[in-house]
């Protein structure tokens, strides 16, 4: 059973949702293996939070996860602890593994529209028990920055975010890119919202603000039957085909070379123009870490275009797979999908 506990009382709190990953494991003295523990065992690994001046209040996925096991329930799940609780807390904690923490604060970034507090999804490398751990610094760091506020009560970073080491990055922004370094995340394409180092620097112009504060508008419904097709130099018309045909599949993300080329081949961009035909939509995405997709910047990439197929411009694959899903879910007929893909809807893309 999932449950919430209380720490301490004040007119700050935080929410922290124990979601899993390696943030909340030890290690097993008799087999040496990694395995998770209650966050009732976490709080003793970091008495530190006893001192903050706020208070903490936790909601635990019963049993906590790997993040390898996360799904579209698991986000509605956080979607829905965070706006039942939406007014009680000045901001909220999401500890996650950093598996597939990417994707997670892209599908939380679209389905929790109007979002005006903070969500700060962290984790760790090493275990919170571990002497070395960078688990208690990124757990401490989230804490101070999902209860900052301006001096009129604004909350300083009103965005789903992915705090990692001494970066608070737009979480729709980021990737993981190291799985031994503890910098494991990069936000590329986008500036960092926040820079830790003894000061945490907020960058209050890259930081996205409402004139009015709005009200949440929590979104619960994902369309799965979206697939990634990375392409390759030497890929078959079968494996194409393959992906193509799948049953009910309604959008694919097309992953392409460079600026967004692809193969020129007769058989490659018939494929493509008869999916589009049929209603499948095909977003160009590129599979370099940085920079943006620019369909007409060569010939390659300018036949997709004619193909139907539409650019991604600069969005990591992460919130490619997780906007269709969240687009598709609302119903949309496909020539909307499209519009919406093409327009940032959370500051996804830039323009
Ligand atoms: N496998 C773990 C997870 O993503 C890795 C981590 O937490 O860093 O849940």
């Amino acid at each position: 059973m999932d449950k919430i506990s209380a720490m301490k009382p004040s007119n700050t709190s935080v929410l922290l949702i124990y979601t899993g990953g390696t943030i909340g494991m030890f290690e097993n003295p008799e087999t040496g293996a990694l395995e998770n523990f209650d966050f009732e065992q976490l709080q003793k690994q970091v008495p530190e939070l006893q001192k903050f001046p706020i208070s903490i209040d936790s909601y635990q996925f019963n049993p906590p996860i790997d993040s390898s096991d996360m799904n579209p329930d698991a986000w509605r799940k956080i979607v829905k602890v965070v706006s039942d609780n939406y007014d009680r807390y000045t901001g909220f904690v999401v500890l996650h593994g950093t598996d597939t923490m990417a994707y997670t604060a892209s599908a939380l970034s679209f389905m929790l529209e109007d979002l005006g507090k903070p969500v700060i999804l962290t984790g760790s490398q090493l275990p919170i028990g571990v002497l070395r751990t960078d688990g208690k610094e990124n757990l401490i760091t989230s804490i101070e920055i999902a209860a900052a506020c301006h001096p009129d009560g604004r909350p300083m970073v009103p965005e789903v975010c992915v705090l990692f080491e001494n970066h608070l990055m737009r979480g729709n922004r980021t990737t993981k890119l190291n799985a031994e370094n503890f910098n494991a995340f990069r936000s590329y394409n986008y500036p960092h919202l926040a820079e830790i180092g003894i000061h945490i620097k907020y960058d209050f112009m890259q930081i996205h603000r409402e004139k009015t504060p709005l009200r949440l508008h929590p979104h619960y419904l994902l369309d799965t039957n979206v697939a990634i097709l990375k392409l390759f130099p030497g890929i078959q018309e079968n494996v194409v085909d393959a992906i193509l045909s799948i049953p009910g599949l309604k959008a694919v993300v097309l992953e392409t070379y460079g600026s967004g080329n692809a193969p020129l081949s007769e058989w490659f961009l018939s494929r493509l123009r008869r999916a589009t035909q049929e209603g499948m939509v095909i977003v160009n995405v590129t599979q370099c870490s940085a920079g943006s997709v620019e369909m007409e910047r060569y010939e390659t990439g300018y036949y997709l275009q004619q193909v139907g197929v539409v650019s991604g411009y600069d969005t990591t694959t992460e919130s490619a797979v997780t906007k269709l899903m969240f687009l598709l879910g609302h119903n949309y007929a496909p020539e909307e999908v499209r519009r919406l893909m093409q327009k940032p809807i959370a500051g996804e893309i830039t323009l």
